[in-house]
Order: C-alpha cells, then sequence, then structure tokens
C-alpha cells in the first residue's frame, strides 16, 4: 500500500513471525530496521504516530551519524538540507568567534526533523526485507513477541528473535516500569524559531551563541531557513508575553545580521516548544529487548548527538553478536558523549565564578591551538569516544582553570573542586553509577557539598536532603 510517498504495509499482510520486530519509525528505528535488513534480516518496523515528526526536535546530525545514515543509502534523494563542516562559537567576550571544524573531510547534515524523519522513512520502508506499518501501537511481550494493535482496534501477536525498542523519550515504559526512572533531571524549556530569508555569518556552521540566559544554537536547515534554539531556563517567562522576553533576553547575543530576521519572525509567528531533560543512557536488558536512541537516555540538544547516538546504537545492534555484547558496547561509549554534553551545557550556562573559571580555560584553550580544537571535535561529534581522548582534549582546560583557582576565594575553589563530580560519579559500580550520574546535575551549592561524594543514596532520600 502506498499512502503518500510512503510505503507501507497493510495490516492484512503483516505476516506472524520476523527475525526482529523494531518499535518506533523515528531516526533509530529507521536506522536499525535498515542496518538489520542489510544483515540480511526480515524486519517489521512499526509507528504508532507518525505524525509525531512534526513536534520541533533533532536536526542536526554529526559525521559519524551522517556516515551511518549514507552506508545504509538513508539519505540518497534528500533534497532540502545542507551539508555541515562544524560550529563556530561566540562567546560574548569581545576576543571574537572561535571555529570548531569536523575533522577533515567529514561533514554533518542539518535538515529539518520532519523532512529528515519522513525521508528516511520512505527509503527503509522500500528496503526489501522490511514491512513497514503506520498508524499500529506496538507492546513488547517478552524478548520474542510483540502485540500489535491498530487505529480501528484490531490486535494480533507476532513474533521474533529480537525485539528493538526505538520508541523514543517519553515511551521507555513501552518495556516494562523503568526503576531508573526517577534518574530522569529535568533542565529548561528550548524555544525554536524558524526565520527566512536571513543570512548567517558563517553558513555552513552551527552558531553556538553564548551570554543569554542560556544558549542559543542557529544552524540553517534548507536553502531559505534558518533554526534557531533558545535555551530558556524553566524560571523565566514563557506565557502569552514568551517572544517578548526572548527578544530582550536574547537580541544583544544575536549575530548583527540576524536580529532584523528573528525579531520580525518573534513578532509573527509562534514559537515551537520542547522541554528538555537529561537522562543517563541505559542499555537495560532484563526485559530481552534492545533498546535503541533516547529510550536509552537523552543529553542537552546542544551538542546535538541525539539522532548520532540513535544511529550509533542502529550500527552496534545489527554487528552485535548477543545483546549483552551491544549493550555493553554502547554503554561503554556513551558515558563520553554524556560528559562533555552536560560539562559544555553547564560551563555556558551557569554563573557562578568556578563555573566562569572553567568557561574561561575551554575558550582560551580553544583559542591556544587547532589540535585542542580538532580533538573537541572528534568528540563532540562521537567519533572519539574514550577516556583517554578526553583527557587529552581537557587537561590543559583543567590545568588552566587550576591556575585560575590559585588566586581565588575558597568558594571559587570549591566550586572548581565540584567539577570532578561527573569523572567521580562514573567510578560507582551500576546501578549506583547511574544514579550518581543523573545526581551530578544538581545545583552547585550541592555539588560543593562534601554530601555529593560520598555513596550514593537512593535518588529520592537525595533530593529531599536538598
Ligand atoms: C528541541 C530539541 C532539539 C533537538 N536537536 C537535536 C539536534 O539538533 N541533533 C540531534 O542529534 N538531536 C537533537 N535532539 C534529540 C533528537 O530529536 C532525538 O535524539 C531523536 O529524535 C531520537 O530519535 P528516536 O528515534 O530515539 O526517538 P523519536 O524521534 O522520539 O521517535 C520515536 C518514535 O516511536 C514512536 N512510538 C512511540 N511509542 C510507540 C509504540 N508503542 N508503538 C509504535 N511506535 C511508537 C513515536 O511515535 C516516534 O515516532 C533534539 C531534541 C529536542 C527536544
Amino acid at each position: 500500500m502506498t499512502r503518500g510517498s510512503q510505503t507501507t504495509v497493510g495490516w492484512g499482510n503483516i505476516r506472524s513471525t520476523y527475525d526482529t520486530v523494531v518499535i518506533g519509525a523515528g531516526p533509530a528505528g529507521c536506522a536499525t530496521a535498515a542496518c538489520l535488513a542489510a544483515h540480511g534480516a526480515s524486519v517489521l518496523l512499526v509507528e504508532s504516530n507518525p505524525k509525531a515528526a512534526r513536534r520541533f526536535a533533532g536536526e542536526w546530525v554529526h559525521p559519524e551519524g551522517v556516515r551511518v545514515l549514507q552506508v545504509q543509502g538513508l539519505l540518497e534523494g534528500l533534497s532540502d538540507h545542507v551539508v555541515t563542516s562544524g560550529f563556530v562559537v561566540f562567546p560574548n567576550d569581545g576576543l571574537g568567534p572561535i571555529q570548531l571544524d569536523y575533522p577533515e573531510g567529514t561533514t554533518g547534515l542539518a535538515c529539518e526533523h520532519e523532512t529528515l524523519v519522513t525521508h528516511v522513512r520512505r527509503r527503509v520502508a522500500e528496503f526489501p526485507g522490511v514491512d513497514y506499518a503506520e498508524g499500529v501501537r506496538a507492546q513488547p511481550v517478552g524478548g520474542d513477541a510483540v502485540d500489535l494493535v491498530a487505529r480501528g482496534g484490531e490486535a494480533k501477536r507476532v513474533h521474533a528473535k529480537l525485539v528493538a525498542v526505538a520508541a523514543g523519550r517519553s515511551s521507555r515504559d513501552v518495556v516494562s516500569p523503568d526503576p531508573m526512572r526517577e534518574a530522569q533531571v529535568s533542565i529548561s524549556q528550548m524555544a525554536g524559531l524558524l526565520v527566512a530569508d536571513s543570512q548567517l555569518p558563517c553558513e555552513g556552521y552551527g552558531h553556538v551563541l553564548v551570554g543569554g540566559p542560556g544558549p542559543v544554537l542557529a544552524y540553517r536547515i534548507d536553502a531559505n531557513r534558518i533554526r534557531l534554539c533558545f535555551d530558556v531556563p524553566h524560571a523565566s517567562h514563557r506565557g502569552a508575553h514568551a517572544a517578548e522576553w526572548i527578544w530582550k533576553s536574547f537580541a544583544e547575543v544575536l549575530p548583527p545580521m540576524l536580529r532584523e530576521g528573528v525579531r520580525k519572525e518573534l513578532a509573527q509567528t509562534s514559537l515551537s516548544w520542547a522541554s528538555i531533560a537529561f537522562r543517563p543512557r541505559r542499555y537495560r536488558t532484563e526485559s530481552g529487548v534492545a533498546l535503541v536512541g533516547d529510550v536509552a537516555g537523552i543529553f542537552h540538544p546542544l551538542t546535538a548527538l541525539g539522532i548520532t547516538m540513535s544511529v550509533l546504537d542502529a550500527e552496534a545492534l545489527a554487528e552485535a553478536s548477543s545483546l549483552t555484547e551491544y549493550a555493553a558496547h554502547r554503554a561503554s561509549r556513551s558515558y563520553i558523549p554524556e560528559l562533555l554534553s552536560n560539562a559544555i551545557y553547564q560551563a555556558f550556562v551557569r554563573d557562578d565564578a568556578g563555573s566562569e573559571a572553567i568557561r574561561e580555560a575551554i575558550f582560551a584553550t580553544w583559542r591556544s591551538s587547532p589540535a585542542h580544537r580538532s580533538r573537541t571535535m572528534k568528540l563532540l561529534g562521537a567519533a572519539s569516544t574514550g577516556r583517554a581522548e578526553f583527557v587529552r582534549a581537557f587537561s590543559h582546560v583543567a590545568v588552566r582553570a587550576g591556575a585560575a583557582a590559585l588566586t581565588s576565594d575558597r568558594r571559587t575553589v570549591e566550586e572548581l573542586a565540584s567539577w570532578l563530580r561527573w569523572p567521580w560519579a562514573s567510578l560507582h559500580p551500576q546501578p549506583d553509577a547511574i544514579r550518581s550520574r543523573s545526581l551530578s546535575w544538581a545545583a552547585p551549592e550541592s555539588w560543593a557539598s562534601r554530601d555529593f561524594f560520598r555513596s550514593p543514596q537512593p535518588l529520592k532520600e537525595k533530593q529531599h536532603a536538598n
């Protein structure tokens, strides 16, 4: 059956057995179906709400993500997108922007979320070996069966050797109630705005604008439109006057050539909103299903890692010989991207003196040598995920910030020391490490307290204690 440009399998043609059932056809599910089909598996890909792709969500894909999508042929024929070369950070410190290029010979891409997801769905639905069912809700039954319910209420059970859940961040209980559910920490809100007929100072780059109440990410998504993502702290105004508040709070950090376009759009168009949260990535295997993409964990989108991590999950799942091997492989490659995402976001947002010292040290280190910029970009795009690479890239930041601490007051030194909380958290054995990693998000006052570095208590008790 062809609906619009999408080839879907009719309800009556869904077979009773497949090698794999993939639940959810977002970036993670489509990539998983494609990677498994490329390994010869028969795949049923099930999507309950195709219109969910219209929401404000991931649009920037790093080179590692592009590599997987290209190898699988999922980007073939995608016309409305922009090839990207890296990021330009505007520190708002009077010393000029810092350009961070992707490793030579590699490029990322930016594309409106709905355009990208609709395209990869259409591509994967055409793959031999993949049946794509739309408007069907799926629920795993153990690790080898899935119950399907169609919109009209019809139901059937499908059996499979592997069930992959790629149902996104708000559907993690599709698997089974997550005992770590409370490990999710709400961070902020993100307001999205599309600006037409304007130019960016560095076309082909993601622009990170620092100095407002939260960072702003700006990038071109097609020939005519630029996306702006404003990170809005929870306490800020978000009601009828949100657009006005955004203009007043962020206008100064916008590149002058973009200001007029943003002002006009804010006056005319409504903003798209998304809640931003952090949940450490956790590849649970106890239900016998594979978790792929956001269902495994989420970071702040400032580092634009969600889609890239999702398609790397998909690639690893198709190559693993067991669920345990897959989970261990991805868990070991998720921690450094998480650390980087948390650290960069907090360094750009916090205004305590310790964080300011870290922020200045990061900018000074990036400005000091192309080698540091290049190491950062490999980590940022998840091209390297090892602890040694992370230490090499950021040891200079630690030394610079440490030198600043020598002339600082005690409070600043404590705030600086509190930045050790993430490496410390990861040293706890599982599952305590997950709790500790999520606790690492606590307010600066509690990072500085000695309690943080004690053995973790259950999260709820700890939060009350704060
Ligand atoms: C504001 C914002 C900006 C972002 N920017 C970026 C960015 O620039 N770059 C980046 O890489 N990431 C970004 N992200 C993150 C990115 O959007 C996600 O990481 C990515 O969409 C995750 O893909 P997914 O397939 O795991 O989940 P989703 O995209 O949520 O897809 C899950 C799919 O599963 C379906 N589903 C759910 N339950 C069922 C069920 N029971 N049966 C059948 N189907 C089901 C849903 O309808 C949905 O279509 C951003 C996120 C936000 C909120």
